[in-house]
């Protein structure tokens, strides 16, 4: 019930496209009956839980943010989403995004842009923030609602989408931890999907050991995902205590970005310090195809895209156009009317990728140079680094007004420049928040681990936390 109240209290957030009220009584009240017979399911019965709002969930309103979708009511549960309620989790909402989770801001889907609560927060207004009347604070994007669902503490943990670093950048700029696992390791049965190779489901949370707890839950084979691997350990619980004295720590030069802020920089110097200090190994490693990962990223992104969009045609899910003088004017009808012109761009430079006459030269070439900088990162990893440590963003996070002046395509580009190769490598990384800047909003910082590796990932940021 707080956490209802707390929902109605932070509306201006924008956090929630649904708020599944009446459910989640239900849900709580069944919670409360298992404890008092002692019974409980898990370490996840009675939590509220928020889920992003381009996960199936069964007759609940799913819009992935779009007119395309509104009104769409799944017949069935994601996977992830069904394993959470499996545990006793009480389902607050589905959170707000960019429509179809292209974007890094929360600014650019069908029901408004999503508030950083950082925005109100006595930091950033003691320190000269704008008065959120005018202006605000943006969560970063695309899962923008999970995090400022989370930051603002009506949600204990939400569900992410990570495709390009849609669960670390908003969970970076709101100071929350925000976990990216291994391609595979969870299953996306149930997530629309923007870019199949590349997606993943997110968890965002306010500690690292939360972030393990769910990770637990929602990892393992899936018979509905045929990309999903079974993992040699089921036991995501970590230590309290870790001696760091064995671990190698690669800083890659390349991350040392064109609009890398100063004091991002200075955290980055600071924490690598801190574990060479600790008596780790930090040691400064190159990963030569970072420059090209941006590009090959989008090429490769609006290529999936176009073919993933070209089930909404206005006769199966969703908006229908009222314009039916013949098929192929209902098809382009609705999708001019149903998508934004970020989507439609994407779908538009996909079909142009894909052209026979193309097809080699972006699409082939791009796929070449994903498996470039996969290898960059294996080849770091085979010779002896555990993990690696960098920024997560390039700053801490933008006021509204600033991030709608620039051009979208160039807006996202540079702010996925630290999380897209960790989704071009199929890698897990999290985020952590580190320090407060200079303006008092978070900066956090990503760690990057081999395959696999999420637990120790996980391990490791949980010393630094
Ligand atoms: N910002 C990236 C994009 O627009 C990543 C999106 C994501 O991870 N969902 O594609």
């Amino acid at each position: 019930q707080k956490c209802l109240n707390r929902i109605k209290k932070t509306r201006n957030l924008n956090a929630y496209i649904t708020v599944t009220e009446e459910q989640a009584v239900e849900q709580a009240r069944a919670a409360d009956e298992r404890f008092q017979r002692g019974a409980p399911k898990g370490p996840l019965d009675g939590i509220p839980i928020a889920v992003k709002d381009n996960f199936c969930t069964e007759n609940t309103e799913t819009t992935c943010a779009s007119k395309m979708l509104k009104g769409y009511r799944p017949p069935f549960n994601a996977t992830v989403v069904q394993k959470l309620l499996d545990q006793g989790a009480v389902l607050l909402g589905k959170t707000n995004l960019d429509e179809f989770a292209m974007g890094s801001g929360s600014t650019d889907g069908a029901f408004g842009p999503v508030r950083n609560p950082w925005s109100y927060s006595a930091p950033y207004r003691d320190r000269g923030g704008a008065d959120p009347d005018s202006d605000w604070v943006i969560t970063g994007g695309s899962s923008g609602g999970s995090a400022a669902a989370v930051a603002s503490l009506s949600s204990f943990l939400a569900l992410g989408s990570d495709t390009g670093g849609s669960t670390r950048n908003p969970a970076a700029h709101c100071g929350l931890v925000g976990l990216k696992p291994t391609y595979g390791l969870v299953s996306r049965h149930g997530f629309i999907p923007l870019v199949n190779s590349m997606d993943v489901p997110g968890i965002m949370t306010r500690s690292v050991h939360d972030a393990a707890t769910v990770l637990g839950v929602l990892q393992g084979q899936d018979a509905k995902d045929s990309t999903t691997i079974r993992h040699p350990e089921e036991n995501f619980h970590l230590p309290d205590d870790i001696d760091v004295r064995d671990l190698r720590v690669g800083i890659p030069k390349e991350y040392h970005a064109p609009g890398l802020s100063r004091e991002t920089l200075a955290q980055w110097s600071r924490v690598a310090d801190v574990l060479e200090r600790a008596g780790a190994r930090v040691v400064t490693v190159s990963l030569p195809h970072t420059q090209h990962s941006i590009v090959c990223y989008h090429v490769l992104c609006a290529a999936e895209v176009a073919s993933n969009m070209a089930r909404f045609d206005g006769l199966q899910y969703g908006h229908r156009s009222v314009e039916d003088s013949s098929t192929d004017a209902l098809y382009a009808a609705t999708r001019h009317e149903g998508f934004n012109q970020v989507v439609r761009g994407r779908i538009l430079s996909g079909n142009y990728f894909l052209l026979r006459r193309n097809y080699q030269q972006y699409f082939v070439k791009a796929q070449q140079v994903r498996r470039l900088i996969a290898d960059d990162f294996a080849q770091v990893f085979s010779a002896g680094v555990d993990l690696l440590l960098t920024p997560t963003t390039l700053s801490d996070a933008p006021s509204h007004a600033h991030f709608i002046q620039e051009d979208n395509r160039t807006r996202s580009m540079q702010e996925d420049v630290f999380t897209q190769p960790v989704n071009m490598a199929g890698l897990p990384a999290v985020t952590v928040p580190m320090a407060l800047s200079g303006r008092g909003l978070p900066i956090s910082l990503q760690l990057i681990g081999p395959a696999l590796q999420d637990r120790k990932l996980l391990t490791v940021a949980g010393w630094l936390e």
